[in-house]
C-alpha cells in the first residue's frame, strides 16, 4: 500500500506505515504522527484511565484539523 499523501504529490514510492485513525486512508512516516492516546479500562463498573498510554496514528490532515 502506498501513501495517499505522497500520492497526491505525484510521488508514487514511499510505502504507507499504517491507517490513519480518522480518516482511514494510508499514509508514510513523513506523513503520519503518532499520538498519544489514553485508554479507559472499566475496573468493575468504575472506569480508569490507563496509566500507560496507547498510541493512535492520525495522518497530517487529520492532525492539523485536530490540532486547529
Ligand atoms: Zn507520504
Ligand atoms: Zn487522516
Amino acid at each position: 500500500m502506498h501513501c495517499y499523501d505522497c500520492a497526491q504529490e505525484g510521488r508514487n514510492e514511499n510505502t504507507g506505515i499504517g491507517a490513519c485513525t480518522r480518516c482511514g486512508l494510508f499514509t508514510c512516516a513523513d506523513h503520519s504522527r503518532i499520538v498519544h492516546a489514553t485508554v479507559q479500562r472499566p475496573i468493575g463498573v468504575i472506569p480508569m484511565t490507563s496509566v500507560r498510554p496507547a498510541r493512535r496514528l492520525v495522518c497530517g490532515s487529520c492532525r492539523t484539523a485536530e490540532a486547529a
